[in-house]
């Protein structure tokens, strides 16, 4: 692997970083909108309100499968934080 790409990689983590941050921050899908609930099965699951069959959502609407894994280690937290200095 080159520099080069090594350098595209890191960006690409840490943009979809930065984006799992932004979701999860806010709290809401965005696919539809619906309010994102934390699956404690796994630290850092977060599910959307709509995810599952009907009868099982938490909130019941048109299915949704949106789902995000956000469980940065301190290291990562601060790479985002500071910018990756
Ligand atoms: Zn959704």
């Amino acid at each position: 692997m080159t520099k080069q790409e090594r350098e595209t990689e890191r960006a690409k983590r840490m943009a979809r970083h930065v984006e799992a941050q932004r979701i999860t921050a806010h709290g809401m899908c965005p696919d539809c909108g619906t309010k994102l609930y934390r699956n404690l099965a796994l630290s850092g699951w977060w599910q959307c309100g709509r995810r599952g069959a009907p009868g099982f959502q938490k909130e019941a609407g048109p299915a949704c499968d949106f789902q995000l894994f956000y469980d940065p280690t301190p290291a990562e937290h601060a790479a985002i934080i500071g910018g990756g200095q």
